[in-house]
């Protein structure tokens, strides 16, 4: 412990991808972690290594219902993140963004926790405005295939300033871009792990569209870094707050640098490009800069090299 109070942190979502991170950095800080989730997306192996620290706690449940516990802080991460996952039970996404936002504010509230929403760069839609302020208001498709995810966390978001306007809570949101690394899920369809995975399997690495679009890839560890900087920031600064790596890159990019950094035999191939799939995306963090000091320091060859170590591993195990 570096001499700072242990607070009991709730993690929602502990058990994905970026949840494990935040729970391993959270214990790490010295403080009494507990792990919500369902298991829906989740793995226990993403937090079997934290079991058997007695300062960590798993809760399965689902954060749509309500919970009765007592935190000092929040970080409501519960949510499937890749478009095939939430676009699996859409319904069920939208509760998990709407209810889930609800019981955990009325969590916050009861208890007088702060408590940080993960927000998605997914706010912003198919974005005309390049790179996206977190003043841009989006352009958003209310009815497509993404909105079960896209118009969930707009919702959300629009709770957590009206518990903060109406009930004085103390709220955070971060607007979270593309974020990668180990404990990625090898099936979840999100294109670093796809093009990982594919590449290693020596399979055809899938371009969706014409691989033009671009996206900013941040590594995991960047992305914790910038969660627990935005908690601790003063209790006046309530975000919206982007976290991201500016340095975009068109998934064409990606995959020649996947390719080449696996030393891979796949053939790059193109499928169709679904529906409302956003043109560009990129993080303007001039706000993160600013009022949480933060930008990120792993460039995306080293964040690659760690997450094909990741996988390279996982898929020995797999056999
Ligand atoms: P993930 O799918 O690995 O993790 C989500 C976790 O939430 C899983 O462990 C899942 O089991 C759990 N969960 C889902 N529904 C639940 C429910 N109803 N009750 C309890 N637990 C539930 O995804 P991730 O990449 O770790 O994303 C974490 C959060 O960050 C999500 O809210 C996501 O929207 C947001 N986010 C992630 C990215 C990214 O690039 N990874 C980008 C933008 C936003
Ligand atoms: N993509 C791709 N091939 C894949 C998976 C994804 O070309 O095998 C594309 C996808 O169409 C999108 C981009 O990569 O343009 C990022 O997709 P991802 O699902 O990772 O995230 P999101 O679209 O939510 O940013």
């Amino acid at each position: 412990m570096k001499g700072i109070v242990r607070k009991q942190v709730l993690v929602t979502g502990g058990a994905g991808f970026l949840g494990s991170h935040l729970c391993e950095r959270l214990l790490g800080e010295g403080h009494d972690v507990l792990c919500l989730d369902n298991f829906y997306t989740g793995t226990k192996d993403n937090i079997i290594h934290l079991l058997d620290n007695p300062h960590f706690e798993v809760i399965r449940h689902d954060v749509t219902f309500p919970l009765y516990i007592e935190v000092d802080e929040i970080f409501n991460l519960a949510c499937p993140a890749s478009p095939i996952h939430y676009q699996y039970d859409p319904v069920q996404t939208t509760k998990t963004s709407v209810h889930g936002a609800i019981n955990m504010l009325g969590l916050a509230k009861r208890v007088g926790a702060r408590i940080m929403q993960a927000s998605t760069s997914e706010v912003y839609g198919d974005p005309e405005m390049h790179p996206q302020p977190e003043s841009y208001w989006g352009n958003v498709n209310p009815i497509g295939i993404r909105s079960c995810y896209d118009e969930g966390k707009r919702c959300a978001e629009a709770l957590f300033f009206d518990y903060w306007r109406q009930h004085s809570l103390e709220i955070k949101v971060a607007r979270i871009f593309n974020t990668y690394g180990p404990r990625m899920h090898p099936n979840d369809g999100r294109v670093v792990s796809n093009f990982i995975v594919q590449a290693l399997r020596g399979e055809p690495i899938t371009i969706y569209g014409d691989g033009s679009q671009t996206r900013s890839f941040c590594y995991v560890d960047d992305m914790v870094e910038g969660f627990l900087r935005l908690m601790e920031t003063p209790a006046d600064f309530t975000g919206p707050v982007n976290l991201g790596n500016p340095g975009e890159f068109t998934i064409r990019e990606l995959a020649e640098k996947v390719v080449e950094m696996t030393g891979s035999t796949s053939e790059i191939v193109t499928k169709p490009l679904p529906q409302d799939d956003p043109r560009q995306r990129q993080p303007d963090i001039s706000l993160a800069r600013e009022k949480l000091g933060w930008e990120p320091q792993v460039k995306l060859e080293e964040g690659l090299v760690q997450t094909i170590a990741y996988f390279e591993n996982l898929l020995k195990q797999m056999g």
